[in-house]
């Protein structure tokens, strides 16, 4: 491709497309810009759903992304309710035939809920506003909810049921919930939040199978049956409609630093889907955070035509469970040490308060909060230049 683009066309409209769409507009480009998106819902924002609509605190509207004008102003032809299904020559096709032809192409189909094998239908999972709807009315009458899996939208999910009353009982295979997000001394935190806020959480915990309903045995023979199940073991990216492109998708699209496709000119992918290379580390990394996927909609906005983008901010993510916000800045799986910098939530004490860094070697590669977002936004700027150890220790007791 040379010059820019005469049509765009974004697959998946969701927080990385719809971002990608207008800021394609912001950075000046005049041609066509079309979004598709499997759901018949106008562009969302998906974090609310385990936390304000589903507790009934927002209504849908309030989650919407873009409207129809805004659709308009922008000039951005959007088709929903028809998702892609291959895409050829840069040609996006359609499920009912159409074919896009593109000469950019932006894919951003985020993830579906991962499922288990003969999981059964009455097993809900929670990855869109339908599926929330779809729970919020389940949880409307139950008095028990089981949930498999202790991830952040389990735990956001186990938080809300609490509130109502609901007795919840949450499955994890791990010793320590939260271990591959963030380490099990942090997990051994997180887990806290749940079990003071009423969860019965039991981990370690096999899932032999499902016995019909919302009853599940598990490995150990124990079996257990609510009113309502939920299971959420985390995401598989959307990678079906590229089956036939020859890309390797073996963990999500692979792009270089600028979210450029490796081995296919004129295509960009971004969000939870998209395995950027790391500029300064090398490798590649696929991360399923909001910020994230913002983040990346406006750098390749601008590098489809041809603008030099804005360094990628520090990894961000946040989670609101129990009352607590839970906020987590840089790359914890890079750590080979936690250490506490305030609270005493490491060490049996009160949860609310408690900050601990990550670090590699000498290197500060992380930190976490529990309602902690004053602490959180003084330790930002020492993750993103990956400061000493030394300073960021002295900067902890300075106060
Ligand atoms: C319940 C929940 C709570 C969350 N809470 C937080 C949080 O607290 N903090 C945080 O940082 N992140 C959170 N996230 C993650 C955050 O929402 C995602 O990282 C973000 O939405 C990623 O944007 P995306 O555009 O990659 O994917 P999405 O926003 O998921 O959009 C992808 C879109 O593509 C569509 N699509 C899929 N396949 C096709 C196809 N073949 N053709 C056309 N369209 C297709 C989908 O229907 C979807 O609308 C949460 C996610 C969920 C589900």
């Amino acid at each position: 491709m040379t010059g820019q683009p005469q049509h765009v066309v974004v697959v998946g409209a969701g927080l990385g497309g719809i971002r990608t769409a207008e800021q394609l507009r912001t950075a000046g480009f005049r041609g066509k810009i079309s979004l598709v998106g499997a759901e018949q819902h106008l562009p969302y924002d998906r974090p609310p759903l385990s936390k304000q609509v589903l507790t009934g605190e927002w209504d849908p509207e309030r989650i919407v992304l873009c409207d129809k004008a805004r659709l308009d102003e922008l000039g951005i032809s959007a088709r929903f309710g028809e998702p892609a299904v291959a895409l050829h020559d840069g040609a996006v096709e359609l499920a009912d035939g159409t074919r896009l032809q593109g000469d950019a192409i932006v894919a951003a189909t985020g993830v579906a809920a991962r499922r288990l094998p003969d999981q059964p239908d009455t097993a809900r999972t929670l990855r869109t506003l339908d599926d929330t709807l779809a729970l919020q009315n389940a949880l409307a009458t139950a008095r028990s909810l089981l949930i498999v899996g202790a991830g952040f939208v389990g735990a956001e999910v186990a938080g809300a049921a609490r509130a109502r009353g609901v007795d919840v009982t949450v499955l994890e295979a791990m010793p320590v919930p939260f271990t591959r997000a963030l380490g099990p001394e942090i997990g051994a935190v997180c887990a806290r939040l749940l079990t003071e806020g009423g969860v019965d959480l039991r981990t370690g915990a096999l899932l032999e199978r499902f016995t019909g309903g919302s009853a599940v045995e598990l490995a150990d023979g124990t079996r257990l049956d609510a009113d309502v199940m939920l299971v959420g073991i985390g995401g598989v990216p959307e990678l079906g409609w590229l089956a036939s492109t020859g890309i390797d998708t073996s963990d999500g699209v692979p792009c270089d630093a600028r979210g450029r496709v490796e081995g296919v000119a004129g295509m960009w992918a971004v969000g939870d889907i998209a395995a950027w290379t790391d500029p300064v580390r090398g490798g590649r990394h696929r991360s399923e955070h909001w910020t994230n996927a913002t983040d990346q909609a406006a750098a390749v906005a601008r590098d489809i035509v041809g603008a030099d983008a804005p360094p990628l901010s520090t990894p961000y993510f946040w989670s609101d469970q129990f009352g607590l916000k839970i906020q987590l800045v840089g790359r914890p799986d890079l750590a080979d040490t936690v250490l506490p910098l305030h609270g005493a939530g490491l060490d049996s004490g009160p949860v609310k308060g408690t900050v601990a860094a990550y670090f590699a070697g000498a290197r500060l590669v992380g930190v976490v909060g529990f309602g902690a977002a004053r602490l959180i936004a003084r330790y930002r700027g020492l993750v993103g230049r990956e400061a000493d150890r030394a300073e960021v220790l002295a900067l902890a007791t300075s106060e």
